[in-house]
């Protein structure tokens, strides 16, 4: 498999890291989970240029200058490279090559896009048995402490929370804040289903979700904080992600859910898109070509 790393391309085995990089040590980087899907007309990677902003916005944090453009070019030669269509793109930039202490200015940003052959991070039945989640006993990192962008080091968070509900035998953690908040999952968004009204639950500390905004657009519901009561009093609830798309729950706790007409629309409407099905979306498709690296 082919990796690009600091502007070039390599093979997997040539590009393994030292040990004391800055990033591995405090988690000083950033990075996107992104999707490419096969369409009629080859590999579209979906609403690349949203993830890369809000990829921007994280390296803007950490001072970090991120090559956007090397990146995006990477990952559509990588797919022809690495012969994906249906592909996971992960493109990360960390710190390292300095001392560890806490500064940044004397360090060095690496820079790599991968692109994996496609598997849910939920697992692939997800989408038709739906989801077994666990409240968490955990809290969300505070929006306060680690902004709520993909920073690297912030997903000890979602991990650790992520291991209990495992072990409790469950798929997914809930967030919630001290006051009963519904935060997010630990790597989904959350919608709730009540009398035909799709509402998006909204927390500061949540991630801006790409794929929550695009189900908020074709769902036209309101958007707003919600309680864990009025959760387990929704007809439906499901998860939105990257990764998971559009997940419905069937378990919460002790309550449980059907899987209703309103999710299995809008995960079917939502397959539509990715799969550039639906000519109306196309500007969220951008069609991957090859040579993009070799152009520059
Ligand atoms: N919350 C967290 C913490 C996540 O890591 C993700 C995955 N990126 C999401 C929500 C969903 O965001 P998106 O729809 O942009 O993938």
């Amino acid at each position: 498999m082919k990796i690009w790393f600091n502007g070039q391309l390599h093979t997997r085995d040539t590009i393994e890291r030292g040990l004391l990089e800055q990033g591995l040590h405090y988690g000083t980087g950033v990075f996107e989970g992104i999707r490419a899907y096969a369409t009629p007309r080859g590999p579209a990677i979906f609403r690349l240029a949203e993830h890369m902003d809000r990829m921007e916005r994280g390296a803007q944090k950490l001072n970090m200058t991120i090559d956007r453009e090397g990146m995006e070019n990477a990952m559509q030669t990588l797919l022809f490279e690495n012969e994906l269509d249906n592909a996971y793109i992960r493109p990360i930039a960390y710190y390292g090559g300095g001392p560890l202490h806490l500064d940044t200015h004397d360090l060095q940003t690496r820079q790599a896009v991968a692109t994996l052959p496609w598997k849910s991070h939920l697992g692939e039945d997800k989408a038709d048995l739906g989801v077994r989640m666990m409240i968490s006993s955990m809290r969300k990192n505070s929006c306060r402490a680690i902004p709520a962008l993909k920073l690297c080091g912030g997903y000890v968070n979602a991990i650790i929370a992520k291991l209990e509900a495992t072990r409790a035998g469950f798929d997914e953690a809930l967030f919630l804040d001290d006051d009963g908040r519904v935060v997010e999952a630990t790597a989904e968004n959350l919608f709730m289903v009540k009398d035909g009204q799709v509402t998006s639950i909204e927390h500061p500390d949540a991630l801006p979700g790409i794929t929550r905004d695009t189900i908020r657009e074709l769902s036209g519901g309101d958007r707003r904080s919600v309680k864990i009561a009025e959760l387990l009093d929704a007809d439906e609830i499901f998860l939105t992600g990257t990764s998971a798309e559009v997940a419905p729950i069937t378990q919460l706790n002790e309550r449980r859910y059907k899987i209703g007409p309103i999710t299995r629309d809008l995960a079917a409407t939502y397959r539509d898109i990715v799969g550039g099905r639906d000519s109306g979306f196309d500007r969220w498709l951008t069609y991957a070509e090859p040579g993009r690296l070799a152009a520059k």
